[in-house]
């Protein structure tokens, strides 16, 4: 059910699923990029079997559920200036460098002039001429065609939106969710990324990226939740005669 879904969380590459005789749980999955390069091991195991794997994802999808039925209206809200932030920080870097490409075609276009005096008045041979503005030319037309990426770079991102809506119209699908299933995971998820198990603290790190929200985390936001209803309670009873 998890087919399609699974990366390795460090080389990106896709997560190899492997029949289990032995222990908990039927498979388990590796990086694809470890078990096929057997020489060099580009990449760790990043072991994972299929009972932690469903345990782990089932515990997080109960979480936004539950999240979101509590505070529909705020992760609107805060997933919509949270995405307006990150789209307004890549939209100045991709407007930064497109101005400088920008002016450095036309810094081009006054060298080549230059160039082109300068062999009118014959400072310049006609052979000399063609090798120097060759290479400029050609600089002119990698950088235009820079900017032509970068000009449909920033109007996709100035349409796009995340939609927390979609999101929550799923979860409302859900409300009481007990097993999981190849189509409950579609329907939630776009991609999860398997980090390798810390060997200290015997933890393993799964992202879960989500579709229409991309990679919320949930239980960051209930714990800044209740640390700040905990901290605006002491502020009221502090402030009481
Ligand atoms: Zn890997």
């Amino acid at each position: 059910m998890f087919s399609g879904l699974l990366f390795c969380g460090d080389c990106h590459n896709r997560m190899y699923r492997t029949l289990k005789y032995k222990g908990r749980g039927t498979h388990f999955y590796t990086c694809a990029t470890y078990r096929n390069d057997v020489v060099d091991r580009g990449c760790t195991t990043h072991y994972i079997d299929n009972v932690a794997l469903e345990e782990v994802v089932l515990r997080n999808l109960r979480e936004a559920i539950s999240y979101v039925s509590e505070h529909e209206a705020d992760f609107i809200r805060e997933l919509a200036n949270a995405s307006a932030a990150e789209r307004d920080r890549e939209l100045s870097k991709s407007k930064a460098e497109l101005a400088k490409a920008e002016h450095r075609i036309a810094d081009l276009d006054e060298i080549i002039k230059h160039l082109y005096e300068d062999t009118l008045s014959g400072k310049l041979t006609d052979a000399r001429f063609i090798k120097l503005s060759s290479g400029y030319e050609r600089e002119q037309e990698e950088l235009k065609a820079l900017t032509d990426t970068l000009h449909r770079d920033i109007t996709r991102r100035e349409q796009k939106k995340t939609d927390a809506r979609n999101f929550v119209a799923v979860t409302k699908r859900y409300t009481d969710l007990q097993e999981l299933d190849a189509t409950v995971l579609r329907e939630f998820i776009e991609r999860i990324y398997v980090y390798e198990k810390d060997k200290q603290t015997q933890t393993q790190e799964i992202q879960i990226v989500y579709n229409f929200i991309g990679a919320f985390d949930f239980t960051q936001a209930a714990d800044q939740r209740q640390s700040k209803q905990k901290r605006d309670g002491k502020a009221s009873v502090a402030a009481e005669p």
